[in-house]
């Protein structure tokens, strides 16, 4: 007898031994991101297997179970966070869409509540619950604009700062996700809160990261009954640390600051563009505390992933939304930079049997987040029409048949556009877009009025720390070669600078 819970909607049912009709096994997947962890925060880029496939050095931090974990993985050492900033970042990597198309143009909080996941979107939790999997969302979301929905008390904000950032996502804007312990945004990392599948709010007292790895790990061995173990699972874990606020130890994983308490800020900040002299210099120890903590409690998720017999059917993925510039380059500005540290995301993955061991510089930009995942759990037919990214699930597999690899990707920052008398913004304004390829960055700023305002160009061969911007004025061969570029780009994400040609006295958008 065939159990109709067992039959997956799926194509390309094949015959098992026994004769009967079973669908493909297909394998969980497990999507881990910490808000605002940086690449180069690894242990193990210390590693001369490692150290000697990049030119930039690894922070002086203690992650051993990560460096386990990489050790088994495909390692990225160039994955692009393309809008380097949390809600747009989430949009993209959610639904395989660049902002404009998936409605997060902007970090959502309350005076942008245009800026928004589009209900109608489908996501990457829709197409693996059609697809007959189980799908949890544990953590931070931050994609929805928050709005007077409080489950608690309706017709309020769940929260009570103007503008409020938090929001509560309720059941029908849960892009297939059934399981839901998660909240929009907050920044309180030893006392989150959380909102549970029926909307009923729960208030820790534990640092996060520690208590979503639990709720975790309830999920994987099914504690509780909370999903169907007749189903392949997804499950995204958005942490919130090493985000910001990492002032004292009230803000961190005290275990993870054992390591670092007694080190001086210049031991700790080793990259050369860092400016130990900064106020934030002080918050380094903080931040890698967090790193550490992660790493301990990333490490009992795999235990236990290992021990209900789940690690070699499991694909699981470290990333994060964007890293931290943490003093390099002397600003303050954490993230939403084309800066190195801030763009360069981790993204590691794990799938026994399939993936080779590596570090590959394959520059993945994040709205290919989505088809690849989906590619590697054997989804490919199922990729929606609406994603822009592409699948490079084959580049990960070493596939006979592998996909072009990118030349290049995007990057953008918007701002603000018109505001209401109330303060209520109505539009965004796309203040930066740049271009990074294998070996340059640069970046264009343009004036609200429509004129070139400043250039970057670096060149991350010969100045890994980008310390040194090349004058577009004395390399005009290469400005115009990455204009070139950019137009490439800005062309294929159909960005409103491409459709409104904004500066299109230096970007060559006619000569495509
Ligand atoms: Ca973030």
């Amino acid at each position: 007898m065939i159990n109709a819970k067992n039959i997956l909607p799926l194509t390309g049912l094949v015959f098992s031994a026994c004769g009967q009709t079973a669908a493909p096994e297909r394998p969980n997947v497990i999507y881990v991101f910490p808000d605002q962890y940086r690449n180069c925060s690894f242990g193990f880029w210390n590693d001369p297997e490692y150290a000697s496939q990049v030119n930039w050095c690894g922070d002086p931090v203690i992650t051993p179970n990560l460096d386990r974990f990489a050790g088994e993985s495909v390692v990225l050492s160039d994955a692009v966070s393309n809008f380097p900033v949390s809600s747009p970042h989430r949009g993209m990597l959610l639904s395989g869409m660049y902002p404009e198309r998936n409605g997060v143009v902007l970090n959502c909080m309350s005076e942008r509540s245009f800026s928004s996941l589009r209900e109608d979107a489908e996501c990457v939790s829709d197409v693996f619950s059609a697809a007959g999997y189980d799908c949890a969302y544990l953590g931070k979301l931050h994609v929805d604009a928050p709005t007077r929905n409080n489950p608690q008390n309706p017709g309020t904000y769940v929260g009570n700062r103007m503008p409020e950032w938090d929001a509560y996502t309720p059941k029908e804007r849960r892009h297939g996700f059934n399981y839901w312990y998660s909240y929009g945004t907050f920044d309180v990392h030893k006392h989150p809160h959380y909102w549970d599948n029926d909307g009923n709010r729960h208030d820790i007292d534990e640092w996060s990261v520690k208590h979503e790895v639990t709720k975790a790990i309830e999920y994987i061995e099914n504690k509780g009954n909370v999903r169907d173990t007749d189903k392949p699972f997804f499950m995204m874990i958005g942490m919130n640390p090493p985000h910001s606020p990492y002032q004292s130890e009230k803000d961190c994983d005290l275990e993870g600051l054992a390591l670092y308490k007694d080190k001086s800020d210049g031991e700790l900040l080793v990259r050369p563009n860092a400016d130990t002299t900064m106020a934030k210099a002080r918050s380094a120890r903080y931040y890698f505390a967090n790193v550490s903590g992660i790493d301990r409690e990333f490490g009992r998720l795999m235990d236990a992933l290992e021990k209900a017999g789940l690690k070699e059917n499991t694909i699981v993925v470290f990333a994060s939304d964007h890293g931290e510039t943490m003093c390099s380059q002397g600003i303050t500005e954490p993230k939403n930079t084309i800066w190195r540290e801030s763009l360069n995301i981790p993204f590691i993955v794990r799938y026994p049997g399939h993936l080779k061991h590596r570090v590959d510089d394959l520059m993945i930009s994040t709205p290919d987040i989505m088809p690849t995942l989906l590619g590697l759990a054997g989804l490919s037919d199922r990729i929606p029409a609406s994603v822009e990214g592409r699948d490079y699930s084959k580049i990960f597999t070493q596939a006979a048949d592998q996909p072009e690899r990118p030349k290049s990707a995007i990057y953008m920052r918007n701002v603000n556009g018109d505001c209401k008398e109330d303060g209520e913004v109505i539009n965004f304004f796309p203040v930066a877009r740049g271009v990074k390829t294998a070996r340059y960055s640069m970046e264009l700023t343009v004036t609200r009025d429509g004129k070139l305002n400043t250039v970057k160009i670096l060149d991350n061969v010969e100045d890994p720390y980008q310390m040194n911007p090349l004058d577009p004025k004395q390399n005009e061969a290469l400005f115009k070669e990455l204009c070139h570029e950019l137009a490439v780009q800005l062309h294929d994400t159909n960005d409103i600078w491409y459709r409104e040609r904004i500066l299109s006295d230096v970007v060559p958008y006619d000569a495509l």
